[in-house]
């Protein structure tokens, strides 16, 4: 059997980064994936760091991806020289495109109602006209149907694919063991400890990290907490590679830093179903070349869809068991955006028992609230 201070179940994105963070504070920590078919928002995602139009009527989520962003460059700047994993990281800010007067208008109003709702009316995006944002991006001209769209300056972007082998470089490094193609089956709370049977071996631990994406509800079960997330299908596709044009982020269409275009403008409530649906695509295709006709001829070379994990809310989930106090769960979406705040806030709210502020806008509590209201 082994043993370990910290026992992290998960290794995509906020698996990793809270590995990578209670190693930080303690030498024993143990990360565990069950790897191969396993459902991976980590390895599927479009990448962004975002912040603009998230969270309306739910303000500690909106800072809280604010707070990301702020320290983003600083924590990519470290991991990559720590790693020496590129991350092709940017911030330059990013766009959303309104096709149409219409959609102009019900940005502009979900923009003013995150601002009403902002401490001291300080969020921080405005809406453009066309001719501005035609401005911002002189290499590629409009449509003629782009009314506006919203800039926000605290937006940016990355290789997801690269953070998720950065932060296990990192854990790595950090003299972390990583135990891949290891699923946990069972989870036991005994004299304080957990035991953990998998498929191959038992391990045991001081405190457990349930940070097991699509797989969460089930061991959190096994501890005493019921967890709800439900799967949301995005849909991606990548162009051929072309001259740099876009230079900064737009919401469902970046260049990445090798030049080819990553379209992701889909979601669907199918379960867990992951096959891609080509007259979904082709529409995903069309609202690109409406944006931008010179995109018309770049050819498609792949396609894929992941699910996005989502709680009830669409709110991040960090709980502590209270029948098996040193068992938490952490899941959230936005899992690239938000890896810094685990690395550091989760992963000592895990260790010492430090809460960030307003914390109970992610526990599982405010779920109680909603279904006795
Ligand atoms: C289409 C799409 C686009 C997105 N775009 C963005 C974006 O632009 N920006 C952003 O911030 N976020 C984005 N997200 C969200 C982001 O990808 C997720 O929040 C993040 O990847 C979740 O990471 P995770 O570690 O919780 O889950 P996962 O990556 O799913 O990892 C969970 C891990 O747990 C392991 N596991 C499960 N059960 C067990 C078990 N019993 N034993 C051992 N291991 C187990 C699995 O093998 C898996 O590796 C997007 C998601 C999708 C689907």
């Amino acid at each position: 059997m082994k043993h370990s201070d910290f026992l992290v179940i998960g290794a995509g994105v906020i698996g990793s980064a809270v590995a990578c963070g209670l190693l930080r504070k303690s030498r024993s920590v143990t990360l565990l994936d069950e790897g191969g078919d396993a459902l991976r928002a980590s390895l599927g995602n479009f990448g962004l760091v975002w912040v603009q139009g998230k969270g309306q009527g739910a303000r500690r989520y909106a800072e809280w991806c604010h707070e990301a962003s702020e320290v983003f460059p600083e924590y990519a700047q470290k991991l990559q020289d720590e790693t020496g994993v590129d991350l092709a990281y940017r911030k330059p800010g990013g766009l959303t495109l309104c096709h149409g007067e219409e959609e102009y208008q019900k940005r502009t109003q979900v923009l003013a109602r995150l601002k009403n709702e902002s401490r001291h009316g300080a969020y921080d995006c405005s809406m453009l006209r066309r001719q501005e944002i035609q401005q911002m991006l002189p290499t590629l001209t409009l449509g003629p149907g782009i009314a506006g769209g919203s800039y926000s300056p605290h937006d940016g972007y990355l290789n997801p694919l690269a953070l998720l082998k950065a932060l296990h470089t990192s854990f790595t490094l950090g003299e972390g063991a990583f135990c891949s193609g290891i699923a946990a089956t069972n989870i036991y709370h005994e004299h304080g400890r957990f035991l953990v049977t998998t498929s191959k071996g038992k391990f045991s631990a001081e405190k457990i990290v349930l940070a097991a994406g699509h797989g969460v509800a089930r061991l959190a079960a096994m501890v005493g907490m019921q967890v709800e997330v439900h799967p949301e299908q995005g849909q991606l596709m990548v162009t051929e590679r072309t001259r740099p044009v876009l230079s900064m982020p737009i919401s469902g269409i970046q260049q990445t830093a090798e030049g080819s275009f990553i379209v992701g403008l889909s979601k669907r409530e199918i379960g867990f179903n992951t096959d891609t649906d080509t007259r979904l695509l082709k529409q995903m295709a069309q609202r690109v070349v409406n944006a931008f006709p010179a995109l018309a001829s770049l050819r498609i070379v792949r396609s894929w869809s992941a699910l996005r994990i989502l709680s009830a809310d669409g709110l991040p989930i960090y709980q502590q068991s209270e029948s098996c106090p040193g068992a938490y769960v952490v899941t959230s979406h936005s899992g690239i955006t938000l890896a810094p705040l685990h690395q550091t806030l989760i992963a000592d709210w895990i260790v010492d028992g430090v809460q960030p502020e307003e914390f109970e806008s992610f526990g599982t509590r405010r779920f109680d609230v909603e279904k006795t209201a």
